[in-house]
């Protein structure tokens, strides 16, 4: 890379950086990648990474930062691979990500930091994601040193809850000021979503246990297979067994259905199910693994979030042609432009304006068949938004196998057995919007269980926050009485009204 910053001592102009095209990311083929469960983007070269780093104009005022959930230092850590001192650029990001790996592969970044970013304004953004991945994955295979500075003994116990991206980050944050943290994880393995819910093909499961073992090597304590709410309650850990504080981080996996007629036919699963089977309990691969998972060719999949994508993708590797229902048209389809692109480049069928009404089973009780109902879009509303309206026509699809992303809600095992615990109408757990403090003292909350289905990184981003207050608790410099549990943080509310104002279609080249 001859044009970098370190080499060219005569200043560049903004313009001819911006005038660099964008790095696209190398993807695997699409034919060869859906006959495996391996990573689909290949990854930056260090020239690649070098050259998508030299578009970066280093904004005095970079709106970069305040898109991302955990504020990462964004042009600081561009400007470093710029100077392919990639070790510091790790350490830069490092200081406010504990997950660089997992954030740079999954993150919406199209709708955060690089939403915002001032190259897109009148080209294609800079691929912060992209680089940030690249950077992670240059600190892992260089085993860079990735421990932080962890604070003397406060003789402090803080229990958390879950250990999903939220979970995770409240343990890395409260250790490093030097307390003592137990995390409570209901299954076998921590991880929580990213592990049996994000498919391998988008994030491997190595790179969490990367990160699952630098918290052990920091100090964290796992408590795996142990359910709170049914072994041990909320009341036990915080009076009973020692814990100066509790972080709850359960996440949201309660999966919504449509409540149809025939969804209790076997061979009809919540993508909840599917995906815990196939990534957490290895059906792909049983009888080496004990949980079998039963789909046939014919797989329907109801939905086109970022979740039925996973759905379709992984059906698709496991030898089906699945098919994609859904009751609005493309261009209203909740997923992830790449993840949709990323599912059509494998082939998969998409009938849209197509809503599932009823399922039918053969006489041994499995699913044989959706019913569809033909639907058509209304003249767009005040907001812009076209309704999908019945048209009274129908069409009927043999399958094997159903498959709903319908979104999930919070899991009500443990509000259910804490009435101290205030929640909403949809069962959300209620906090201060500043501290993170429920309505019990000394307990806390963030991520999914307080957003409902969110992001990996506005769970991390709470997280982070939610264990500065948990350590001013313990510390005993934290006014309870002012920290007001109120609505639930809804991510709509957070992130939408910021990013909509700042919304704007990146011009192509
Ligand atoms: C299929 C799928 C794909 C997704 N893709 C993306 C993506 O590409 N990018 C993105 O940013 N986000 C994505 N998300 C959303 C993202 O994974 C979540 O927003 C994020 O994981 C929330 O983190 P969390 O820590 O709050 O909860 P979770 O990740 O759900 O973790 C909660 C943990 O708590 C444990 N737990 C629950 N109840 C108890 C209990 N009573 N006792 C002990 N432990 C308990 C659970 O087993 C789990 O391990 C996806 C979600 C799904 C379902
Ligand atoms: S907004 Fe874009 S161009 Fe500006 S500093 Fe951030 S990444 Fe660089």
């Amino acid at each position: 890379m001859s044009e970098t910053v370190k080499d060219e001592p005569v200043k560049i102009k903004a313009k001819d950086r911006m005038a660099k095209p964008r790095n696209e990311m190398p993807l695997n083929d699409p034919a060869k990648r859906v006959t495996n469960f391996e990573e689909v983007p290949i990854g930056y070269t260090l020239d690649q990474a070098q050259a998508e780093a030299f578009r970066c104009i280093q904004c005095k005022k970079p709106d970069c930062i305040p898109g991302c959930p955990v504020g990462i230092d964004i042009p600081a850590f561009i400007k470093l691979v710029e100077e392919g001192d990639v070790a510091a650029a790790a350490r830069k990001i490092r200081e406010t990500n504990f997950l660089p790996a997992a954030c740079g592969r999954v993150c919406p970044q199209d709708k955060q930091c690089e939403l915002v970013c001032i190259v897109g304004k009148k080209h294609e953004p800079v691929a912060i994601g992209n680089l940030e991945r690249f950077v992670a994955d240059y600190e892992r295979e260089h085993k860079l040193d990735r421990i932080p500075k962890i604070e003397p003994d406060t003789g402090k116990n803080i229990a958390v809850i879950g250990a999903g991206p939220a979970g995770l980050t409240a343990a890395y944050e409260l250790r490093k000021r030097g307390h003592n943290v137990t995390v409570f994880e209901a299954f076998h393995r921590g991880g929580g979503v990213m592990v049996y819910g994000i498919p391998r093909f988008r994030l491997p499961l190595e790179i969490i246990d990367e990160d699952l073992k630098l918290l052990e090597d920091m100090g964290v304590n796992f408590v795996y297979n142990m359910v709170i709410g049914k072994v041990f309650s909320i009341e036990d850990l915080r009076d009973k067994e020692g814990f100066d504080a509790v972080f709850i981080s359960t996440g949201a996996g309660l999966p919504k259905m449509l409540g149809i007629k025939g969804e209790n036919l076997n061979g009809v699963y919540s993508a909840n199910e599917y995906l815990t089977r196939i990534y957490l309990m290895h059906a792909n691969d049983f009888p080496n693994y004990p949980t079998p998972i039963v789909q046939g060719e014919k797989v329907a999949v109801i939905g086109a979030g970022n979740t039925a994508m996973d759905v379709l993708r992984t059906a698709k590797r496991l030898g089906a042609n699945p098919v994609c229902y859904y009751r609005r048209s493309r261009e209203e389809s909740p997923a992830r432009t790449e993840e949709l692109e990323h599912a059509e480049q494998e082939f998969i069928n998409f009938k849209w304006l197509s809503n599932p009404v009823e399922f039918i089973g053969d006489e041994t009780g499995a699913v044989k068949a959706v019913k569809c109902e033909i639907m058509e879009l209304s003249e767009p509303d005040e907001s812009g938004r076209r309704k999908p309206m019945p048209t009274g026509k129908f069409f009927t699809d043999e399958i094997d196998t159903a498959v709903f992303s319908l979104g999930c809600d919070v899991n009500p095992i443990i509000t259910d057995v804490t009435p101290e615990l205030t929640k909403n109408k949809w069962g959300i757990i209620m906090v201060d919007k500043k501290t993170y403090h429920t309505s019990m003292k000394g307990v806390f909350a963030g991520g999914d269980s307080v957003t409902g289905g969110a992001t990996v990184i506005l769970a991390m981003g709470q997280a982070k926050e939610a264990a500065k207050y948990i350590h001013d608790y313990v510390m005993g410099n934290f006014d309870y009485e002012l920290a007001i549990p109120t609505d639930p943080i809804a991510p709509g509310v957070v992130w939408e009204g910021r990013f909509e104002k700042a919304h704007r279609e990146p011009k192509k080249h």
